[in-house]
């Protein structure tokens, strides 16, 4: 199987800071990877070790130094990565950054069988950027994959998030499947994968590289328009009332909500 693992480089903190153009400031951030894509990883080296012969290979869209979290995605035990990356990207909404990685899997990878991605970037944290790509490509889907039970160069059957439990699922292949948090966990670099990533070259492509337009990148080609960006007031901690009896209690209760004019009468 040829499988393709999407990583993002988000940064390390709460702490995010706007620009004027209601875009985040990533400068002088320290950066990781997604904490969902290290479950993509883990999950996609899983179906790999699962199939004999197969190989993954780690993509990213971002600046130089997005190249980190595909060395990651080495270190783990990614066979190969490719980082993409053009000026002419910034201001992408997620339109625009799913056409730009769908088109790079195209063009770069080819014949794919399976797509792997986070369900959400810690940072933008939409969860549209792995379904728009399988849109783009014309490929099935599955979103809050838990986990893959069991996997062919034909088919997977996966198991998903949903509000009433868990949902079992078998897709036709090549597909697409966003992952939440598993029972699992990442796997950690061994020192070999480590010394490996080191010493891997990361292929670069720029927009022209990969048959792109520039309406079709970055600010001309995102529709998203963000008119205001703010961080929503941290809730003061409430009050605990007390009483020596429930009578009591809700006659508290009842006068306070009187007080805070929820109740009118
Ligand atoms: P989600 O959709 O929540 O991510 C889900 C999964 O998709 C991830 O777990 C990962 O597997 C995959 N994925 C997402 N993004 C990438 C990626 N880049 N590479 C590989 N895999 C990925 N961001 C910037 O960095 N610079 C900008 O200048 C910028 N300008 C923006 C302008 C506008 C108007 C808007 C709306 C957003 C902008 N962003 C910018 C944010 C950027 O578009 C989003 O971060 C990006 O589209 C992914 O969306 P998300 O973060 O919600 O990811």
């Amino acid at each position: 199987m040829k499988i393709v693992v999407c990583v993002k480089q988000v940064p390390d903190t709460s702490d995010i800071k706007w620009t004027e153009n209601n875009t985040m400031v990533r400068d002088g951030v320290e950066s990781i990877v997604n904490p969902f894509d290290e479950y993509a990883i883990e999950t996609a080296l899983r179906v790999k070790e699962a199939n004999p012969g197969s190989t993954l290979t780690a993509v990213t869209m971002g600046p130089p130094q997005a190249k980190d979290v595909l060395k990651k995605a080495i270190a783990m035990g990614a066979d190969d990565a490719i980082l993409i990356s053009d000026k002419k990207f910034a201001g992408s909404d997620t339109q625009a950054t799913s056409r730009t990685l769908a088109k790079a899997i195209k063009e770069k990878i080819g014949d794919f069988d399976l797509i792997v991605c986070g369900q959400f970037a810690i940072d933008g944290d939409t969860a549209q950027t792995g379904p728009s790509i399988a849109k783009h490509l014309d490929i099935p889907q599955i979103t809050y994959t838990k986990e893959v039970v069991n996997s062919s160069d034909s088919t997977l059957v996966a198991k998903r998030e949903i509000e009433e439990g868990m949902q079992t699922i078998e897709m036709q292949l090549p597909g697409l499947i966003c992952m939440v948090k598993c029972d699992y966990e990442p796997r950690r670099a061994p020192i070999k994968g480590v010394m490996k990533a080191n010493r891997t070259e990361i292929p670069e492509f720029n927009m022209e590289e990969i048959g792109l337009e520039p309406e079709q990148v970055g600010i001309k080609g995102s529709p998203t328009y963000v008119s205001k960006a703010f961080r929503p007031p941290i809730r003061e901690g409430g009050e605990k009332i007390t009483a020596d009896s429930p009578k009591e209690l809700a006659e508290i209760l009842l006068s306070k909500l009187k007080e805070t004019k929820v109740l009118v009468s």
